[in-house]
């Protein structure tokens, strides 16, 4: 079976004191245990030693980006080489806001999954449609070439998680239905048995993102290719809680 598994994207939020507050409700918390969810939280490159120093040992992080390659004279950028040299086990890559403020594409995507998991990184992929493709009938084409893209550069799906994240319903309180979530993780899931294997499509865990909270994530995490979620704004809060437990 799939592991159910959580992620929380702080994205470019917090200061010291809220992460330290954020860190001390999660580690008071009552959860399922780590053979029933996986749990990461990913805050903002400054606040990682801090976090991943303070957090609950059965809870782990990831970074929100890392560069395309091996470091160097990239100025801005932090390598996956550092991530690992900090210990820090996960990274998410190709979240919908990068690619449509950064211009990251399909294929720079791609290559970043590649690199990070050759590091030895895991890898959280983002993948996901506007509401003008959507709307134009076009979701599983884009959500298809998006992970054709990392397919073409990868042939260890282990550690990866993919995660659906229409853009349209990030940020705006717009949840996918139950319905509209497992009709893509399943067109999803059978892109995987045709293009990459049967094995890979069952191993996968398929996460859904967008305007989760405390009191949708029970129906959507009841759809059978529905393998958890990707919480940004409620997993500042200890509504985040409540959909660690949606796992039960
Ligand atoms: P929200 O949960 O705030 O809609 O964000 C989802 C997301 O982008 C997680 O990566």
């Amino acid at each position: 079976g799939r592991k159910f598994f959580v992620g929380g994207n702080w994205k470019c939020n917090g200061t010291t004191e809220e992460v330290k507050k954020i860190v001390s409700t999660l580690n008071a918390a009552e959860v399922p245990s780590q053979d029933v969810v996986e749990v990461v939280v990913s805050p903002p490159f400054v606040f990682l030693p801090l976090v991943k120093s303070t957090l609950r040992s059965d809870f782990h992080v990831a970074a929100q980006n890392c560069w395309v390659k091996k470091g160097g004279a990239y100025t801005g950028e932090v390598s996956a080489e550092m991530l690992v040299n900090l210990d820090i086990p996960w990274v998410i890559l190709g979240h919908s806001e990068r690619r449509a403020l950064l211009n990251e594409s399909n294929e720079f995507v791609g290559e970043k999954v590649a690199y990070a998991l050759a590091q030895g990184l895991k890898v959280i992929a983002c993948i996901g449609e506007t509401l003008e493709q959507r709307e134009a009938g076009s979701t599983v084409d884009i959500v298809a070439a998006q992970t054709k893209a990392i397919a073409a550069k990868i042939s260890d799906w282990t550690n990866v998680v993919l995660a659906y994240e229409p853009v349209w319903a990030i940020g705006t309180g717009k949840v996918a239905t139950p319905a509209q979530a497992q009709e893509v993780h399943l067109e999803l899931r059978k892109w995987l048995q045709t293009n990459v294997s049967p094995e890979v499509a069952a191993s996968t865990r398929i996460i859904y993102g967008g305007s989760v909270n405390g009191g949708n994530c029970k129906e959507l995490a009841g759809q059978p290719d529905v393998d958890g979620f990707l919480v940004g704004g409620a997993s500042l809060k200890p509504e985040f809680i409540d959909i660690i437990k949606a796992a039960e």
